[in-house]
């Protein structure tokens, strides 16, 4: 029984989430009254973000924050600027997190949010005005137990700790837990920048591993070159894996003698973010990216980049998805004939918000832990989420993506019966 969508958030990206959950909840028999609660976000908060442009005119822009659910605990998301964010794709983000959050066995609920902003248009002090003012809009509904917001697409480090100091200024005391992802000098943890990526390195191991292939002969294809795309790129090619292809939204960078990752970014971050200016290979298509032939390809960048239009013409053995929402259903059909091993996103890119977790429990404690420690751990939550899934799918004889849909929405409902409806 497909659920319908309200108009205010119908877009492509909140179609396919809802399509995924409609799925699931079908195979899983979920009782009708909980679909309806648990399709439809919570809180939808549309803000304008008017800030003062360095050139002395006001520019206004729009924000969005969602939470999809709390049942389980405060709601955890991160922050996207691009100019396609949309309240319909907010929605859909925070839904994922809602799932993934449960999936990894976080005490959080999901929310994301977001500005329709291109950011690498504005200075730095135009983008810390922005922020600035849309923490400020968003003040009501943020806080530690209450929606704790992380880095996204087109938002770092920096953004997050201008958020922090934000906040803190508006409740008159220094509060590190409102945000993660933020500078270690700020209540930041270690191995929080590397974490989806160290996470999807994790997960594509375990599925190698099943499939009795080794990560350490195998050639590796990565879209997307920001936080998650680069670390996981670097980590695979530590382990001995052989990159053979990155990009960015410029374009695809090929070498099939495999990439030397540390150089290549080191020359990227000098040379003003150009794949073509590092000269380290030859530039090719982001669609051409995704049909190299390969053992693993990981999409790291944006939502809806493997479609009914090419999947058909993927030659990897593992899809491992670093990026929220990046195959349709339509396209998770063809590869399932094809044979590929899909590790679902609310699985593969985990690592990032795992990790922001430990960074709340240690802003809370106020108590800081070793870099190895945060590893280790995120290793075992990460690799027995895996394995839970794998044999969830295996017993179910369902896809790694529903097994995965399935058992997050399962503990998410089991929440939502234990306390009932309120009045
Ligand atoms: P980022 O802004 O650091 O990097 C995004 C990268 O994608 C950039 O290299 C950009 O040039 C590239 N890109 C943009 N449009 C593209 C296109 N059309 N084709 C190819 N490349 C394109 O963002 P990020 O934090 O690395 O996030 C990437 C993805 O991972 C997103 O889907 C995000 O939701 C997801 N994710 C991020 C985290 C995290 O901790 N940052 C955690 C989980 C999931």
């Amino acid at each position: 029984m497909p659920t319908s969508i309200t108009k205010e958030l119908d877009n492509s990206t909140y179609r396919l989430a809802v399509a995924q959950f409609d799925a699931a909840a079908e195979a899983m028999q979920l009782d009708p009254n909980l679909r309806e609660r648990l399709k439809t976000p919570e809180r939808s908060l549309i803000v304008s973000v008017p800030i003062r442009m360095d050139d002395g005119s006001v520019r206004v822009f729009t924000g969005y924050r969602v939470q999809h659910d709390s049942s389980r605990g405060p709601s955890k998301g991160g922050i996207r600027f691009h100019p396609d964010v949309n309240l319909g794709e907010v929605a859909a983000l925070a839904m994922w997190m809602t799932w993934k959050c449960a999936l990894a066995g976080l005490p959080y609920g999901g929310a994301k949010g977001g500005v329709q902003v291109a950011p690498e248009r504005l200075s730095r002090a135009e983008l810390q005005r922005l922020t600035r003012r849309y923490a400020a809009e968003i003040f009501p509904l943020i806080g530690p137990d209450k929606d704790v917001p992380a880095p996204d697409v087109g938002t770092n480090a920096q953004v997050m700790a201008w958020i922090m100091d934000t906040y803190s200024q508006q409740v008159g005391y220094v509060v590190p837990s409102v945000v993660t992802g933020k500078p270690l000098s700020v209540g930041g943890s270690l191995g929080r920048e590397e974490a989806t990526g160290r996470g999807v390195f994790y997960v594509t191991v375990e599925a190698m591993r099943h499939l009795g292939l080794d990560l350490q002969r195998a050639t590796v294809v990565v879209q997307g070159f920001g936080n998650v795309g680069s670390n996981t790129a670097r980590i695979m090619a530590e382990a001995g894996a052989k990159v053979v292809a990155v990009s960015d939204k410029s374009g695809g960078l090929y070498n099939a003698k495999g990439l030397d990752i540390p150089e290549l970014l080191r020359r990227y971050r000098s040379d003003g973010h150009s794949l073509k200016a590092t000269k380290m290979g030859d530039m090719i298509t982001n669609e051409e990216l995704l049909q190299l032939e390969c053992a693993v390809l990981v999409p790291a960048a944006l939502s809806e980049q493997i479609t009914e239009k090419n999947a058909a013409r993927l030659r990897c053995r593992v899809l491992a998805e670093g990026a929220n929402g990046p195959t349709t259903l339509e396209a998770d059909r063809i590869l399932e004939e094809k044979g590929v091993f899909i590790i679902p996103d609310i699985l593969a890119n985990s690592g990032g918000v795992i990790v922001s977790y430990f960074e709340w429990v240690q802003d809370v404690q106020r108590f800081f832990w070793k870099e190895a420690d945060i590893q280790q751990r995120l290793q075992e939550i990460i690799t027995s989420a895996f394995q839970r899934t794998l044999h969830f799918s295996q017993a179910k004889k369902a896809t790694m993506r529903m097994a995965a849909l399935m058992s997050g929405i399962d503990q998410v409902a089991q929440a939502h019966l234990a306390r009932g409806l309120y009045p």
